[in-house]
């Protein structure tokens, strides 16, 4: 239990890559705080799901990550934060001359302006015990770019710079920031996504799955929610210590082409 004693907040973890991560810190054995901006009785559940099977605290805290206010305030409620995995995401696909307004100000906001206010809020903490770890899930897309998703692609970046600028401005304190760049993951949306591709392009899973799902990605594999959440806790371990400001790809090999 290397966690032990130690506070994690997971920013958009109900489901997919968060909910993964949260799992995982939760068995390496933090005390896990779960979020989403929904308040329903299942995600509560869920929390108290993940305490019972690994034998930790697992708090369930509604804060919608477009909002700064409720960001910074997700930090406060949590009581203590060690370990800050800023996962919360959205992305919408559109050329860019007609990708709507509202759709970029929301992705900005989701995927790269709430790291910015959970960061702020989770620093004072982190510096005045001394350790503290910041983990920020970007994306392939943070080191590459794709047609199509300009807000996204920018978003990620910019979750790649500000992991950089937050690690300079803590280094020597024991706290790290780094960002880890998923490439395609094997998450239940991915999932839903297979059959009727299968359909579609009258092929057989593995087929589909190598052929068009992860043209990009050269090992011809989804990575997993759990390897994405045991890279999370390898962040957090002492042998990642002098880790910082950097970013670890987990792509089956698509930012090495
Ligand atoms: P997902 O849709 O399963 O999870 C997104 C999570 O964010 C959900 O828990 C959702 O409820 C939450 N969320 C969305 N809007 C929110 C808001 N306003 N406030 C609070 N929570 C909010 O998707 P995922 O694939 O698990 O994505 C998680 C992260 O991983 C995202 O940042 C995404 O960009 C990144 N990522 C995913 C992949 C992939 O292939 N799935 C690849 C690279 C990066």
């Amino acid at each position: 239990m290397q966690l032990k004693g130690k506070t994690a907040v997971v920013t958009g973890s109900n489901s997919g890559i968060g909910l993964g991560v949260a799992r995982e810190l939760a068995r390496a054995g933090a005390t896990v705080i779960l979020n989403s901006f929904s308040d329903r009785p299942e995600d509560h559940e869920l929390a108290a799901s993940i305490g019972k099977e690994f034998g930790v605290q697992a708090r369930y805290i509604q804060a919608d990550m477009s909002n700064g206010e409720a960001c910074r305030a997700l930090i406060e409620k949590s009581g203590g934060c060690d370990i800050l995995v800023n996962n919360a995401g959205i992305q919408h696909v559109a050329g860019i001359d007609e990708f709507p307004v509202d759709k970029w100000d929301a992705i900005l906001a989701i995927n790269l302006s709430s790291a910015f206010h959970t960061t702020a809020a989770a620093l004072p903490g982190m510096k005045a015990k001394g350790w503290g770890r910041v983990i920020n899930v970007a994306s392939a897309h943070g080191l590459t770019a794709s047609p199509f998703k300009s807000a996204y692609v920018a978003a990620k970046h910019g979750v790649v710079g500000l992991t950089k600028v937050t690690a300079l401005e803590v280094a020597g304190q024991g706290i790290t920031a780094n960002a880890i760049c998923p490439g395609y993951v094997l998450t239940p949306l991915v999932e839903a996504q297979i059959p009727d591709q299968m359909k579609v392009h009258n092929m057989d899973r593995d087929t589909v799955i190598r052929e068009v799902m992860l043209t990009r990605q050269p090992s011809r594999q989804f990575a997993t929610v759990e390897q994405i959440g045991g890279t999370a806790v390898f962040l957090s371990s002492d042998a990642a210590a002098q880790i910082t400001g950097t970013t670890i790809s987990v792509d089956g090999g698509w930012t090495a082409l």
